[in-house]
């Protein structure tokens, strides 16, 4: 007899995550059901083995969070897939009372597809992120490239390599994909991937625990060192001297480095200049937002291997709506995977939009082209547009510059990447600065809301 109920806590748990989840995201995702409780997890029946997949991957953490909160416990979930589909064979209960509490039925099993040959597997590392899945396109190619040349001579060319772009853009990707494929080459050599916060929070404890020279021997002894977002380095400057000694000591012995970074080193604010100088040393690329045909490449590749059979006109359809970045793409096909999981239906270009409506609502922009704020703020600051677009850098065009990207931001859904192209094919930083530059402005002197409001007006009207 199981005498754990965790049902209440479930209960409230998932009456707390549909307030706090997107309606759509609720009603597509947590059509799931308590099943039971032992004494540290609760077991959630699923309708598939997909669903388990994507349910472990997106929500888990976030489910055992609230658990937690709620309980106090340390709860875990298990989800068990449900119902009569193939994939219930790994999981086949005997009677459906067994089903319910044999707990060896519920450890985490893997699934018994057939494999192509063994590849071992990195601690650090995820062999999703690999050279193989990584859809070479107009946006990436130079960066892939260069990419694949160091994975297969680390430390001789491009040293450091620092990937940099905004969100969803395949920055980690490219970093693991090196350390995967340099793992595969050299298997003997010691690669260490860490997150720039996972590598500030080591240093700290190391610190504390006064076991630095451990730390020390780990990271400067490596033959290639990959560290994911390195923004994070930003007003850490006790750490900050130590990256630096570190750099010096694997740039020295001529081992690799792979840094990635939201925006281009120089942008990078609160980081000592001889840190700076250090990452911006070897090869610096930067991944863009995908074209229309990349979008359509990485649609296919990737709705092959969720088995998603999707009409040409469906992944045009997405490929039109979503143009942010990879992330985004990735989701809509998710979406789309989980309708034909759960309503055994398959994706015509009607059901599409009615299952992505949410989705593509997101990234539609407000109806007001770039072009058309452009004018209205050349009309109000008797400058061309062609100047507002343009290079020009003088004091009379640059403020009309930032007050259009100002405007363009606060009422269209535009990414600041995206604006970085509409206007002249800039960084998306130079988009942030923009925006920053004129709320201190806005701030100084508050007439200047008011002749922005005024713009927006003729620009509505
Ligand atoms: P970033 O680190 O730049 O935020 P990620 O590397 O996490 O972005 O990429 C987001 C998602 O998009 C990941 O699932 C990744 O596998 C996928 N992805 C990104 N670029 C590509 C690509 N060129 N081909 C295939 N998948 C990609
Ligand atoms: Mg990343």
């Amino acid at each position: 007899m199981n005498t754990w109920d965790y049902s209440v806590f479930w209960d409230e748990a998932m009456r707390q995550l549909s307030e706090e989840l997107n309606t759509h995201e609720f009603s597509m995702w947590f059509n799931i059901l308590y099943d039971s409780s032992t004494q540290d997890s609760i077991i959630i029946k699923v309708p598939s083995l997909f669903y388990k997949d994507q349910l472990e991957k997106k929500y888990r953490s976030l489910i055992e969070k609230k658990l937690f909160e709620l309980s106090g416990k340390k709860l875990l979930v298990k989800f068990i897939v449900n119902g009569n589909t193939a994939e219930t064979s790994f999981h086949k209960p005997t009677n459906e009372k067994t089903m319910e509490t044999n707990e060896k039925l519920l450890q985490e099993q893997p699934i018994q597809t057939p494999k192509t040959p063994q590849v071992k597997k990195h601690p650090q590392l995820s062999l999703n992120y690999t050279f193989s899945n990584y859809v070479i396109g107009d946006n990436n190619s130079f960066a892939a490239n260069a990419a694949i040349a160091i994975a297969n001579n680390p430390g001789s060319a491009y040293n450091p390599f620092l990937i940099y772009g905004g969100v969803g853009l395949g920055k980690t990707h490219l970093m693991q994909a090196i350390g995967n494929k340099a793992y595969e080459n050299f298997p003997n050599k010691k690669i260490i991937c860490v997150t720039a916060e996972e590598f500030t929070n080591e240093y700290i404890n190391a610190i504390h625990n006064k076991d630095f020279s451990a730390f020390k021997n780990k990271y400067r002894s490596v033959d290639m060192l990959l560290v994911d977002d390195i923004h994070f380095f930003e007003n850490k400057e006790g750490f900050q001297d130590e990256m630096f000694y570190t750099f010096n000591a694997l740039y020295d012995s001529g081992k690799q480095m792979v840094f990635t970074c939201d925006r281009p080193a120089s942008e990078l604010k609160n980081l000592t200049d001889r840190l700076r100088s250090r990452f911006e040393r070897g090869l610096k690329v930067d991944l863009q937002p995908p074209n229309y045909e990349t979008r359509i490449a990485i649609l296919k590749t990737k709705a092959e291997s969720l088995k998603l059979n999707l009409p040409q006109e469906v992944l045009d359809s997405i490929a039109r709506n979503v143009a942010t970045n990879i992330r985004d793409l990735e989701s809509t096909l998710i979406t789309l995977a989980a309708y034909v999981e759960i309503t055994g239906k398959s994706i015509t270009l009607d059901v599409a939009k009615d299952v992505l409506k949410d989705i593509f609502n997101q990234f539609r922009h407000v109806n007001v082209s770039i072009d058309h704020i452009v004018r209205a703020v050349s009309d109000y600051f008797k400058v061309s547009t062609n100047d507002i677009k343009g290079k020009k850098r003088s004091k009379k065009i640059v403020f009309p510059r930032q007050i259009a990207m100002y405007i363009a931001r606060e009422i269209t859904e535009y990414s600041t990447t995206e604006l970085g192209i509409e206007f002249g094919g800039r960084d998306h930083t130079t988009v942030m600065h923009s925006v920053q530059k004129i709320d201190e402005l806005i701030k100084l002197d508050p007439s200047l809301k008011t002749i922005i409001e005024r713009i927006i007006q003729n620009i509505k009207t």
